[in-house]
C-alpha cells in the first residue's frame, strides 16, 4: 500500500472536503471541514469516502470518455475495458492513485489531500464577513476529527485567535486525553449518538458504546452540546431506545438534541469506492416516527428538531 497513514504526518492533516455556507453543522453560516479517517463503520455512513485514514480514488463511470489512459498509466493491470465501458478490478487495486493524475475528465478522481493548517485557515477565513452576519464560524466534522486530533486542536486555537467561533462534530469514540485537548479550542460539539444499547452499538457501528457514552457525559460537563441521532428505521426508531436516548441527553444536560432523519442518498457512493452497500433494504424514515420520536424527547423537557 502505497497511501501514507497518519503515522507519517508532521503538520498536516488529511481532509476530504472543505464545505462553505454549510448551515447544518451548527449555528450560522458555516465552513465546515471533512477530515479523512473513521473509528467506527456506521453501516448508514452518507460519506464512505470519509472512513479510510489514506487518500483513494472514487470512479465516476458517467464522465468516462474511454480515452484509455488510466488503463496504460494503472502499474498492477486493475483496469480493462469491456463492452460495459471502463472497469475497475478493485481487488488488484493498491491505491497508487496514478489513474486519477492521468484522467482527463475526472473520472476518476482522488479523495483525501494532505494540507497544512495554514491551508485550511486560508479557506476558512475567506468568509469570516458570513460568520460575523450570521453568528457561524468553523465546524470539523469526518469521518472522526479527533483521529487526527493534533491538527484540529491547532486549527481550533488560531480560528479561536482570530475570533472565529468553533464547532466539532464527533463520534466521541477516542481518548478522552486527547478530546481534552482539543476542547480547550471548541465552543460547540456537534456529539451523535446512535444506540443505548452496545450489542446494537456493535451491530451497526462496529464499536460498542460504553466509552462513547462515558465521553459524552463529560464532554457536555465542559461544552456547549448538542446530541445528534440519526434516526435509522428498524435500527435504533424504536421506542424504548429513543425513551433512553432521552433520559441520558437529560441527565447529562445537553442544550438540545438533533434527530437526523437517515437518508439513501449515501449508497451511490460505495460502488464509486469499490464497495457494497449494505442498506439497500433500507428506506428514510416517515414523518410520523420522526415527529413521534421529536415528542418523546421533547417529554424529557429537552429542546429537540428534526434535521439539524
Ligand atoms: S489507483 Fe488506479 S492506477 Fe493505481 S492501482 Fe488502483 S486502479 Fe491502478
Ligand atoms: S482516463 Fe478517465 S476518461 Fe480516460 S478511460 Fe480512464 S477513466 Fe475514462
Amino acid at each position: 500500500m502505497s497511501a501514507r497513514g497518519f503515522e507519517r504526518l508532521n503538520d498536516e492533516g488529511l481532509v476530504f472536503n472543505i464545505q462553505k455556507f454549510s448551515i447544518h453543522d451548527g449555528p450560522g453560516i458555516r465552513t465546515t471541514v471533512f477530515m479523512k479517517g473513521c473509528s467506527l463503520q456506521c453501516k448508514w455512513c452518507s460519506n464512505p469516502e470519509s472512513i479510510k485514514p489514506y487518500p483513494e480514488i472514487m470512479a465516476f463511470d458517467i464522465r468516462c470518455i474511454g480515452c484509455g489512459k488510466c488503463m496504460q498509466t494503472c502499474p498492477v493491470g486493475a483496469i480493462s475495458f469491456s463492452e460495459k465501458g471502463r472497469e475497475i478490478d478493485w481487488a488488484k487495486c493498491t491505491l497508487c492513485l496514478e489513474c486519477a493524475w492521468v484522467c482527463p475528465a475526472k473520472a476518476i478522481e482522488c479523495i483525501g489531500t494532505y494540507v497544512t493548517v495554514d491551508d485550511v485557515l486560508k479557506k476558512v477565513e475567506e468568509d469570516s464577513i458570513f460568520y460575523q452576519n450570521s453568528g457561524g464560524g468553523m465546524t470539523v466534522s469526518g469521518g472522526e476529527a479527533l483521529l487526527q486530533w493534533e491538527f484540529i486542536r491547532e486549527l481550533f486555537k488560531r480560528c479561536r485567535d482570530r475570533g472565529i467561533h468553533t464547532a466539532l462534530d464527533t463520534t466521541g469514540n477516542a481518548p478522552w486525553r486527547k478530546i481534552e485537548k482539543v476542547l480547550e479550542h471548541v465552543d460547540l460539539v456537534l456529539y451523535d449518538c446512535k444506540h443505548m444499547d452496545t450489542r446494537k452499538h456493535r451491530e451497526g457501528t462496529g464499536v460498542g458504546n460504553e466509552l462513547i457514552l462515558k465521553n459524552a457525559e463529560k464532554v457536555a460537563l465542559r461544552v456547549r452540546t448538542w446530541l445528534r441521532i440519526p434516526l435509522i428505521p428498524d435500527y435504533n426508531d424504536s421506542e424504548w431506545n429513543i425513551r433512553e436516548l432521552a433520559e441520558f441527553a437529560s441527565r447529562i444536560n445537553v442544550e438540545k438534541v438533533s434527530i437526523l432523519p437517515y437518508n439513501e442518498l449515501g449508497g451511490s457512493k460505495y460502488p464509486k469506492l469499490g464497495q457494497a452497500y449494505r442498506m439497500e433494504e433500507t428506506a428514510a424514515p416517515d414523518v410520523e416516527s420522526l415527529q413521534k420520536a421529536k415528542e418523546t424527547i421533547e417529554s424529557r423537557g429537552l429542546k429537540a428538531e428534526i434535521g439539524r
